[in-house]
């Protein structure tokens, strides 16, 4: 019992659920972190690897991020163990198998994650009435195709602009995984003035300090190609993005991409972190400590989140488009500000926030 109670807080989480079907091969957790704020909402993760406690920390970071966020949600994930590549028929069976057995569990709503999409999810709301990140032709709000995330992202710089002392117009960017988050964002500032003098893909960096077109980049991956296909800009190992000197640096591909050991290397005045945790502790305060303003993750790149609470309420995509600005403005804003009196590194200033918010939610509820 140790094991299971080991993860415990007076925050959460407030259920875990074992689910085991064998005749199906299904084995799952659900995780519900903290209900305060409303319904929980997070996405369900399939890997072979996936265990209960990867769920149970992945709900408390969707806790933090939905009332970060602003939104009537709490925190949840779920996990489930299979290989995200088997043969369609049989996902379709142990998604759907997944979905019966969280009928009853009306405070949690599933949306996509790692190794599920949209299809799954139209199979849960197609047995279970609820989940979210659905297709397009049953009323879902497509986010990565609109650029949801990076959509949020440049909220989130645009009114993080002024703190840091820099212009979009002209500002050098650099941004590492031209993937769903990353190549809008790009698109997005560029719209507004800004330059991409590098951009990174698993395959390579391609740089350009007089600017690379970032239409032609993005149809440039749409065909297939690596980025270092492009006929102009300098070629350079996957890793280079870090020593290209720019004013917005934006890590949108892994986990961890600086640490303690390469933080150094960084020469920039911005950075907006469109990954979940690309930086480690020790280097975001290291980065502080620099002077290098970091926007984090949790308020940065909640536009998928926002999109997908949008959806669910049956809202439009241009609402959407309208919340995520709205809110990722005024919240990167708050936290800024918070920053700012306090002292506290912006990540410190953002925990503080979503915390306060879960506590006055919670003050409302019998069950706290
Ligand atoms: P994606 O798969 O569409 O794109 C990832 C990109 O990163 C690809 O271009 C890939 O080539 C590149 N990449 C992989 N390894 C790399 C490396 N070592 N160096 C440089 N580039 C590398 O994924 P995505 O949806 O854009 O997500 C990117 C990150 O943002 C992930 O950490 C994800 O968890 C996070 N995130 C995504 C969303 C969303 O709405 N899609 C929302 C919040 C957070």
């Amino acid at each position: 019992m140790q094991d299971v109670f080991r993860l415990d807080d007076p925050q959460g989480p407030y259920k875990v659920i074992y689910i085991h079907r064998p005749t199906v091969g299904l084995k799952a957790v659900v995780a519900i972190d903290n209900i305060a704020c409303g319904p929980a909402i997070g996405g369900a993760r399939m890997a072979a690897d996936v265990t209960a406690e990867e769920a149970i920390r992945l709900a408390r970071a969707m806790t933090l991020k939905n009332a970060a966020a602003g939104l009537a949600h709490g925190g949840g994930k779920s996990v489930i163990v299979g290989n995200p590549r088997m043969p369609l028929p049989e996902k379709e069976r142990l998604i759907r198998a997944f979905a019966c057995a969280i009928e009853n569990l009306e405070e949690y709503i599933v949306g996509p994650d790692m190794g599920t999409d949209e299809l799954c999810m139209g199979w849960i709301k197609d047995e279970i009435g609820r989940a979210a990140g659905l297709p397009r032709e049953i009323g879902g709000i497509p986010l990565d195709e609109i650029g949801a995330t990076g959509l949020g992202l440049v909220a989130a710089i645009e009114a993080a602009k002024d703190y840091a002392g820099i212009d979009l117009k002209g500002a050098r960017i650099a941004v590492q995984g031209f993937g769903a988050v990353g190549k809008h964002a790009a698109r997005f500032l560029a719209e507004r003035g800004a330059v991409l003098v590098a951009a990174s893909d698993s395959r390579g960096t391609l740089a350009d300090p007089q600017g690379l077109d970032v239409a032609a980049l993005i149809a440039l991956k749409a065909d297939g190609q690596p980025l270092t296909e492009h006929p102009r800009g300098r070629k350079l190992e996957p890793n280079a993005i870090i020593d290209i000197e720019c004013d917005i640096w934006i890590p949108a591909a892994r986990p961890d991409v600086i640490r303690a050991d390469n933080v150094g290397r960084l020469r920039t005045r911005l950075v907006a972190e469109g990954a979940n945790i690309p930086i480690t502790d020790e280097a975001e305060r290291a980065l502080h400590d620099r002077g290098v303003l970091v926007l984090p993750d949790f308020i940065a790149n909640a536009g998928g989140v926002i999109c997908a609470a949008v959806e669910y309420q049956g809202g439009t995509e241009s609402t959407a488009r309208q919340v995520i600005v709205e809110k990722i403005t005024a919240n990167t804003r708050a936290v800024l500000d918070g920053a700012r009196k306090s002292g506290m590194p912006p990540r410190q200033a953002a925990v503080a926030l979503a915390q306060r918010r879960i506590e006055a939610a919670a003050a409302t509820r019998r069950w706290r």
